[in-house]
């Protein structure tokens, strides 16, 4: 039987950005957790980058105490930072360059990936360095992490000028949610079993709700984050992704562009919010002080030291426009100092159309399939069900609970695992396209537009509740609610 995980080809993952927390904190252990498993061949090369004056053996002590490995995988951490490499530069200025071009030259037959793990004004300098160094030549591509700007206007702007240097094909931008285990599962669930699709449509599903919840404050990436907010950081980017898994046509195969037009479709269908309606279909907060995990914690202005109109909270309703999917309401809701860690989709299925149980059986509970993807992955159908016993029939609602971690014995990968080897194979079926992100943004600027010509504040809420009322009321008032409490 062949290996799960067969070795990629050789590279050169070169991260830009090196020295930062998505290196430390991802980057670098996904790799090494990839090295652990024998995928990646000893001709390879991790290459940090960044300004700081180090050398390889300081950066691969930082990443050393990064990688934080114990037990057995401790033993592995000296061979993996054998093939751990630094280079200090500046991507604004020419220093440098050359140097990091001849060791580039050193292993001509790596595929190479040039990783941008910095801000995104960088993007531009990094990739015309590249280009005036004929590193986009051959077997080479770039991955751009979110985000892609902060309008349609930006966003083509980063986009024109990386399309100079690298053309679309090699160009990968990620959304680490789509190489978690659960939405790739939603394709394998929706497509791979007959069960589920002739159902999938606004004739049999009542609404679909997607929830990504964090309990943590903005902490140390309050810049970034104040000039971003929730709708930005979150929803144009991966809450609309999982949008398109859930709402997409069968594709008609699992190719790059196969599935990313069907994607597509869903992003072009989504009904406008603008001024006209933003009022009514979203919802804006930002969080006072309050607690989390059992601790007092401070607001975001706190945090922040400054007065702010952005949003850490966002909940809203959109629908698809299409045969499919007309009328049924997505709930989408995301933010920052929230009760609990969660990202979850929950397609809630419509009741069946007469009961023939006695009062005495108790309530038919709708079907819900709920797709978790975080914390624990996996996967719950809510049945009704007789409760067991010979009393007089009365019904339950238990759900067939596939956690993911339990059902494989294995703990999941992370997603970064998963999509780096992707860019490596030259594989971008999980990774967006130009006009994904354009779509997305067509989208999101007019809402983002109609908050700030309304002149309102976000509404308040207290640090360790689900967000403002207002957004328990966007679902209650269609005689919906939010799955809170994580069933
Ligand atoms: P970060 O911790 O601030 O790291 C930025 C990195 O860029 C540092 O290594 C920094 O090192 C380097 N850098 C800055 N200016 C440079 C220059 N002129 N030339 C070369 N290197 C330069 O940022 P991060 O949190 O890792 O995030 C990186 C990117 O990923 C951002 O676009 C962020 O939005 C995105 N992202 C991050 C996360 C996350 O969890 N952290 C999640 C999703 C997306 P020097 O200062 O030494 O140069």
């Amino acid at each position: 039987m062949s290996s799960p995980n067969p070795q990629v080809q050789s590279f050169d993952l070169v991260i830009f950005g090196g020295t930062g927390d998505l290196a430390a904190r991802k980057l670098l252990p996904a790799m090494f957790h990839r090295f652990v498993d024998g995928q990646i061949p000893e001709n390879s090369r991790i290459i940090g980058i960044a300004r700081e004056a180090t050398d390889d053996a300081g950066y691969r002590e930082q990443m050393r105490k990064a990688l934080n490995a114990e037990g057995p995988k401790a033993e592995k951490v000296d061979a993996f930072l054998k093939q751990v490499f630094y280079r200090s530069l500046d991507a604004r200025k020419d220093a440098g360059w050359d140097d990091f071009a001849a060791l580039m030259a050193e292993r001509p037959d790596n595929v190479r990936v040039f990783y941008l793990s910095t801000s995104p004004d960088l993007f531009i300098d990094i990739c015309t360095r590249l280009g005036s160094h004929r590193l986009n030549e051959g077997a080479s591509r770039v991955v751009l992490e979110k985000p892609i700007g902060r309008d349609l206007q930006s966003a083509n702007q980063i986009n024109d000028a990386v399309g100079q240097v690298f053309n679309e094909s090699q160009t990968y931008r990620i959304d680490h949610y789509l190489g978690k285990e659960t939405v790739q599962n939603l394709l394998a669930l929706r497509f791979g079993n007959a069960l589920f699709e002739p159902l999938w449509n606004a004739e049999h599903i009542d609404h679909v709700q997607i929830t990504v919840a964090e309990t943590l404050g903005v902490g140390n990436r309050a810049a970034y984050y104040n000039r971003a907010g929730a709708l930005r950081d979150m929803v144009q980017n991966h809450i609309l992704q999982l949008v398109c898994m859930v709402a997409m046509e069968p594709p008609a195969s699992l190719s790059p562009d196969a599935v990313r037009d069907e994607k597509l479709k869903v992003l072009r269908s989504l009904k406008p919010i603008d001024a006209s309606n933003a009022a009514h279909l979203t919802v804006r907060g930002q969080y006072r002080a309050g607690a989390a995990e059992g601790q007092g914690v401070p607001g975001y202005l706190e945090e922040l030291g400054d007065k702010s109109d952005t949003e850490t909270f966002v909940a809203l309703k959109t629908e698809i426009a299409n045969w499919r999917w007309a009328g049924v309401p997505f709930y989408l809701r995301t933010g920052k100092r929230l009760p609990e860690r969660v990202s979850e989709i929950v397609v809630a299925f419509k009741s069946v159309p007469h009961s023939i149980f006695d009062a005495s059986a108790g309530a038919i509970a709708n079907n819900r399939l709920v797709l978790r993807l975080q914390p624990d992955e996996g996967v719950k159908l809510w049945l009704t069900i007789k409760h067991p016993g010979p009393g007089g029939l009365r019904l339950r609602h238990v759900p067939l609970d596939m956690s993911f971690a339990e059902a494989f014995g294995v703990s999941q990968p992370d997603a970064y695992e998963r999509l780096l080897l992707d860019v490596v194979r030259g594989n971008p079926t999980l990774f967006m396209r130009r006009d994904e992100v354009e779509a997305a943004w067509l989208w999101a600027d007019p809402i983002l537009d109609a908050w700030a010509c309304s002149g309102e504040s976000p509404k308040p809420y207290t640090a360790g509740t689900w967000g403002p009322s207002a957004s328990v009321a966007l679902i209650e008032r269609d005689g919906r609610t939010w799955n809170d409490g994580g069933e």
